[in-house]
């Protein structure tokens, strides 16, 4: 497995691969691998000749008070994991070789999608995303790029982006990974003491509980939010920063629950914000 610190270099080998007929797969993170991450890299093996794993903590997806100094950070564990893995490629850049100084250049995906969840609580967040993976995609020239439905939100973002921009790749959607007990394996969750990871499991749990009502029959959008909602303060430590029901494919509002539909939480514990999320088709 080769380690590239360089745009330069990793785009010229890329370009080889490509010009040998070789199919590239990039899986976009910011490190601190899990077994998520190491799905969508299972999910690239299988579908390209070479998989590119990206492992860049981008400054500009993080707002001010937000965790960017903190993040969790291990570079020679993530190596390791990747080599067992096979995945062809890390590409690792340090923050001025993707943001010299003077850069300025952003891409942004307006209108509904990124106008809610996470894009109203985190401005410049997707911003900052699409940036970086538009870059990313210049760079590494992937042919399917493979990101991970936790952060659903983020997904139907660069989809967008893709189409809107003509980028000449596919987006594929790989599934959430929990932990056994249902908590949905995040880099962030190591910031959680033991009380707070134990509270953390009623996000699945409410998830679960408001894809029982919806199938049994409710369609009313604000009955299951209060539902999720009675459980989830009932945990001591819990904040919620919202907790919706939308159109799965276009984050659209709800008359009523049908179709499909997205579940998507976030809720504080402590310090440390977790998303998640569960699709129910009615
Ligand atoms: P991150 O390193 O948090 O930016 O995540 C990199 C990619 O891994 C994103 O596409 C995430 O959606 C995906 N991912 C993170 N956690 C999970 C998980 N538990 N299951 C599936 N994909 C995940």
């Amino acid at each position: 497995m080769q380690v590239f610190n360089s745009i330069k270099e990793i785009q010229q080998w890329s370009l080889q691969n490509k010009k040998q007929g070789k199919t590239i797969g990039l899986v976009p993170t910011m490190g601190y691998l899990h077994n998520g991450h190491l799905s969508l890299v299972r999910e690239a093996r299988k579908q390209c000749d070479i998989v590119i794993v990206s492992i860049f903590v981008n400054p500009i997806q993080f707002g001010v008070n937000e965790d960017f100094d903190e993040y969790p950070r291990d570079i020679q564990r993530d190596q390791l994991r990747l080599e067992a893995e096979k995945a062809d490629a890390i590409f690792a850049p340090a923050i001025k070789e993707m943001y010299p100084g003077g850069y300025n250049t952003y891409v942004e995906v307006l209108g509904e999608i990124p106008g809610k969840l996470c894009g109203s609580r985190r401005p410049g967040h997707f911003r900052g995303v699409t940036t970086v993976v538009s870059k990313l995609f210049n760079i590494c020239l992937p042919d399917k790029a493979f990101f991970g439905q936790k952060d659903a939100q983020q997904a139907l973002i660069v989809e967008k982006m893709v189409k809107e921009l003509n980028f000449p790749l596919e987006i594929v959607r790989v599934p959430i990974v929990r932990e056994e007990d249902g908590l949905a394996m995040s880099s962030r969750n190591v910031y959680l003491d033991h009380e707070q990871r134990h509270e953390a499991l009623i996000l699945w749990q409410a998830l679960q509980k408001a894809q029982e009502s919806i199938r049994s029959g409710e369609t009313n959008v604000e009955t299951v939010r209060r539902q999720i909602k009675q459980m989830i303060v009932a945990c001591p430590q819990a904040q919620i920063d919202y907790i919706e029901i939308y159109n799965a494919s276009d984050l659209a509002d709800l008359q009523k629950i049908r179709g499909q539909v997205l579940i998507a939480l976030a809720v504080k514990f402590g310090s440390t914000r977790l998303i998640d999320n569960l699709i129910v088709e009615v």
